[in-house]
């Protein structure tokens, strides 16, 4: 719990404490990059001091014991979480993830990352994000219902659909969302389809959802070969995860000719430099779970996944995979950033330096957050669009900001991380001064 307290402390007290808090906390690599990256960009934004300070500390955070009866009749009480970074452009909205390494800060900083993704992307949301201390691998469905169910009641106070939108994120899916929606709808007394996003398609979810993170981060490897004038077809192309993100992504470049040389997961990564029969691994994924021990590809570690003699790597997976100590054996002339925060700031310069052309977390994974925001305003409005309206807009939306980000990166000079989050959180400062600091 102790660097959960810092946090907890940090939000509450006033300016010289938080100071003093902010020194001692040294622990996660994602919150130090998301605190680092901000205070780069606003920087050279030359955003005025009280702004600043207001747009670094989340606005709410929320820690919650989460008591379960297991299946072996135990109980035990795991750990929960719920940030809202920001509220400024609307109600604010982000991912619940279930892992081992959830913490408060790691919470905090995702949910500081969809602040700025969100504005980005024109959406009219804030940042949060939310989860649950927990190996949802060794869990039983049963389990897991449990946990969301009681996850949810622990912080309905926080969320609704004019105030925090969940969504799927690392081990959530679908049904955590069905879950989700069930038992804040059963507390409302009433069925309220857009309190989350990324729910099965019969309870209000969008045709395109369950993909539209990965067909995003597709779209965003057909954008940096065109940039870079390079034929898809035949490209190499690396992943490492291939849960909801990865599976998609791969799927809809091997059916635009690339070649998936290797891909990893928690259990480690296959390699085949003639390039992975998609259909195979992806019907070897459902059987087995994970993909070690694919038939015709060499085992390799995620590690060495990153060293590849290839055209794209995509992370997938978790932050913190490219560091000071490995960005520099990355032969992949294109990174395209499903995972959030995959890449430290030491890495990113590196790779600046190598002249890779690397599409950042908040641009490269927003399709996720755009179907999102496309299925709350079709639970809002009760009026459903076919799957090619979703894809097409996805796609606009994208594309075009993808060239805004480019236009800029050129324009400044600046790598397009930076030119990303100049444009997100220039316009999350702009509508702070807009609106004035209350009372
Ligand atoms: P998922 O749970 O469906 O899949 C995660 C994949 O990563 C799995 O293959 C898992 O085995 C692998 N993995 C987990 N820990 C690993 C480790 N230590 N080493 C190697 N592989 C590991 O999750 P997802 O929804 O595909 O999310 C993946 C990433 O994309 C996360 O960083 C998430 O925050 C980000 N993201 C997801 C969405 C979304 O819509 N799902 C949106 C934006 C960003």
């Amino acid at each position: 719990m102790s660097t959960n307290n810092v946090l907890c402390e940090t939000a509450l007290k006033p300016e010289p404490d938080r100071r003093n808090a902010d020194r001692r906390r040294t622990n996660n690599i994602l919150y130090e990059t998301a605190l680092k990256q901000f205070d780069a960009v606003a920087g050279i934004l030359n955003i005025e001091d009280g702004i600043r300070q207001r747009m670094r500390y989340p606005k709410r955070s929320l820690i919650v014991s989460v008591p379960i009866r297991l299946d072996s009749g135990q109980v035990k009480v795991f750990e929960g979480y719920r940030v809202q970074h920001d509220i400024t452009l609307g109600p604010s909205k982000g991912g619940v993830r279930y892992h081992p390494n959830v913490d408060l800060e790691e919470v905090a900083a995702l949910a500081m990352l969809m602040t700025w993704k969100c504005a980005l992307m024109h959406m009219p949301y804030g940042g949060a994000k939310g989860g649950v201390q927990c190996n949802p691998e060794e869990m039983s469905q049963g389990e897991l219902e449990r946990l969301t169910r009681r996850y949810t009641t622990e912080i309905v106070q926080m969320i609704g659909p004019d105030k925090d939108i969940p969504a799927p994120d690392l081990y959530t899916n679908t049904q955590t969302m069905a879950w989700m929606m069930d038992t804040y709808s059963m507390q409302q007394g009433n069925t309220v389809l857009g309190v989350v996003t990324g729910k099965p398609l019969l309870l209000g979810g969008s045709l395109g959802r369950a993909e539209g993170t990965g067909r995003g981060v597709a779209y965003m490897v057909m954008e940096a070969a065109r940039v870079l004038y390079k034929e898809l077809r035949g490209m190499r192309v690396a992943i490492q995860g291939v849960g909801n993100v990865g599976s998609v992504a791969a799927r809809l470049l091997y059916e635009q000719g690339c070649h998936i040389i290797a891909v990893s997961d928690v259990s480690g990564g296959v390699y085949n430099p003639k390039g992975i029969l998609l259909p195979y691994l992806l019907h070897h994924i459902k059987e087995h779970r994970h993909v070690n021990n694919l038939p015709d590809a060499d085992a390799i570690t995620n590690e060495e996944l990153y060293e590849l003699d290839c055209d794209v790597i995509i992370p997938a997976a978790i932050e913190g995979q490219i560091t000071g100590k490995n960005a520099d054996k990355i032969k992949a002339k294109i990174i395209v950033e499903g995972a959030n925060g995959p890449t430290t700031p030491e890495a990113d310069k590196i790779l600046s330096d190598k002249k890779v052309f690397l599409v950042p977390d908040i641009l490269a994974n927003a399709g996720g957050v755009t179907v999102s925001y496309f299925e709350w305003v079709q639970d809002i409005q009760c009026y459903f669009w076919s799957e090619e309206d979703v894809q097409k807009k996805l796609k606009d939306v994208m594309v075009g900001t993808f060239n805004r980000v480019l236009a800029l990166s050129n324009k400044k000079g600046v790598d397009m991380r930076t030119a990303a989050l100049m444009l997100g959180i220039e316009r999350v400062a702009e509508a702070k001064k807009l609106r004035g600091l209350y009372p």
